[in-house]
């Protein structure tokens, strides 16, 4: 099907719900490029929400008794559709976001790995097992499994709206969930289109998956119907709000905000290979990367190396929209003022910049940014202290290893981070100590494209986990079961036992457990 016939199908889908809501109000999304109408959607209101949500209740049962050998089956469906139109796809996100079409793909693809990953290990991680009954309960049998909650509401961001939501969805969906997705006012064709997706792959459990469109108070809305979870990627304001309004229902929330990640670069790293890794981690995707590298720390030993690599690095980096450019425009005009604002400090702060050598009079427009790095900053200027979520990178020297893991564990965000040494006994060391909730040792990132790996952070980063057996579990709850095997000659759990049963169990409780000091 052409995007074309998908954006139909999109139409219908969201006409459908329209058209039953009496939903009028529409908006546009543009191309950031070009300021070009990629997409005109409804914006859903209450009532709209609310009737999605009543729709999706049955479908999550429909959904949750095809079982993991069903639900399975049908995620390789979906998967194998998205792997088949990824050019597709890619061409919209490059519309509608304004990433280089690589990029795109990059991001498709993980979205598909992730997807067959959840698919794969549901049972075995969520099925139910037996566990040791332990010593009280030896005439037991004690059963554990993870049944799904529902119908769960994710609220996306635009900078990765295929991943990144596809973080949430994908492991809610093979849990046995139900999904009503509110995808950015940035990206909304995105994630119409995924919907749209899901509707003609797996046509027999469409209401599974769908998707609800409008700005902050559709996904408001979304918090306020009897959802069984919410799983919110976005800023850490936005997010508070969120979590206060599920409070006001016991709904509960999973958080996945904003990072300011560091890079430690050690006495003995390569350099050139973090230099690399730095400027990717940094500028990729127009430095609009939850885990994006924003500081790097240098000891002293390889800080001049570092430096003059990185310098040399970024004067090759154009951001433009054609298909040699190496990133986009800002999605989201107004970040181009706050990434302005952290250079200006940065710079009255007496911190010196390097700049790529591209010339912004040839950009095609106010969204192009121009890479920048920034040397010397202190480290209460808002360029190390703020989430800057643009193509910037601050680079500051220090002593050794451990004065780097000191500052780059200073800040209140903790989501990802880097960490460039030789040793791996001293990389790995460093790693663990980062106060963050992934870390890569000589790459960067790379934990996003390991499906088994938890993603989440600590701190404003958020709580909760997607990805792997701990995404898995996060949308279910534990269901514990016991069955009695044989009956004892005295049950301690009964009016009847005698009082020299309690005297017996303390005797040999106190035997076992009271050598210990
Ligand atoms: P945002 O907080 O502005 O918006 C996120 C989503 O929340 C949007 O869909 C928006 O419409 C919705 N929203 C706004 N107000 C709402 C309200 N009151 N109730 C419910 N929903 C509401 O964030 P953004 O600008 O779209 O995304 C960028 C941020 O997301 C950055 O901070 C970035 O670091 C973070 N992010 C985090 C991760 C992660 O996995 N931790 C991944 C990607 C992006």
């Amino acid at each position: 099907m052409s995007l074309a016939e998908q954006m139909d199908t999109v139409t219908d889908g969201a006409a459908g719900t329209v058209d039953r809501h009496a939903t009028t109000r529409t908006f546009e999304s543009t191309d950031p490029a070009t300021g070009a109408v990629v997409g005109v959607l409804p914006v859903h209101d209450d009532d709209a929400v609310r009737e999605t949500v009543e729709r999706a209740r049955p479908a999550a049962r429909a959904w949750a008794e095809l079982g993991f050998d069903g639900r399975k089956q049908r995620l390789n469906a979906y998967r194998g559709y998205l792997a088949r139109r990824m050019h597709e796809l890619a061409d919209l996100v490059h519309r509608e976001n304004g990433k280089p079409h690589g990029d795109a793909i990059l991001e498709i693809t993980l979205a598909i790995d992730h997807l067959a990953w959840a698919g794969a290990h549901a049972r075995k991680t969520l099925g139910s097992r037996k566990v040791r009954a332990g010593m009280l309960a030896a005439n037991h049998a004690a059963y554990l499994e993870y049944q799904p909650l529902g119908v769960v509401g994710v609220i996306g961001p635009w900078n990765y709206p295929v991943f990144t939501p596809m973080g949430s969805i994908a492991y809610a969906l093979a849990a046995g969930n139900a999904v009503v997705f509110k995808p950015s006012e940035y990206t909304p064709a995105i994630g119409a289109w995924l919907a749209a997706a899901w509707r003609a792959a797996v046509p027999d459990a469409a209401d599974a998956f769908q998707v609800v469109t409008g700005y902050g108070e559709t996904g408001a809305a979304l918090c306020r119907p009897g959802v069984d979870k919410l799983a919110f990627t976005g800023s850490a304001p936005t997010g508070r709000k969120v979590m206060a309004a599920c409070a006001e229902n016991l709904v509960p929330v999973l958080m996945e905000l904003g990072g300011k990640d560091a890079m430690i670069v050690d006495d003995d790293a390569d350099v050139v290979a973090a230099a690399d890794a730095a400027v990717w981690g940094a500028m990729s995707n127009a430095g609009q990367t939850c885990i994006g590298i924003e500081r790097v720390y240098a000891t002293s030993a390889v800080y001049d190396r570092f430096v003059a690599e990185v310098t040399e690095q970024v004067r090759t980096l154009r951001p433009g929209s054609d298909d040699e450019a190496t990133y986009g425009p800002m999605t989201m005009a107004s970040q181009t003022g706050i990434v302005r604002r952290h250079l200006d400090d940065a710079a009255a702060a007496g911190g010196r910049s390097v700049r790529g050598d591209a010339d912004p009079s040839l950009f095609p427009n106010e969204n192009y940014l121009p890479p920048a790095v920034l040397l010397d900053v202190p480290e209460s200027s808002s360029a190390i202290r703020e989430e800057t979520f643009g193509p910037t990178l601050t680079i500051t020297k220090v002593r050794d290893a451990e004065e780097a893991l000191e500052r780059a564990n200073a800040t209140s965000y903790g989501l990802g981070g880097s960490v460039f040494a030789k040793s791996k006994a001293r990389g790995l060391d460093l790693a663990r100590r980062m106060r963050s909730g992934m870390t890569a040792v000589n790459s960067v990132i790379t934990f996003a494209s390991v499906p088994a790996l938890p993603f989440g952070g600590v701190g404003e980063s958020g709580f909760g986990r997607i990805h792997g057996e701990d995404g898995l579990k996060e949308f279910t709850r534990a269901k514990a079961i016991t069955r009695q095997r044989v009956a004892l000659p005295v049950n301690l759990m009964s009016f009847g036992r005698p009082a020299s049963a309690t005297d017996a169990v303390a005797r040999v409780m106190g035997m076992i457990h009271g050598r210990h000091r």
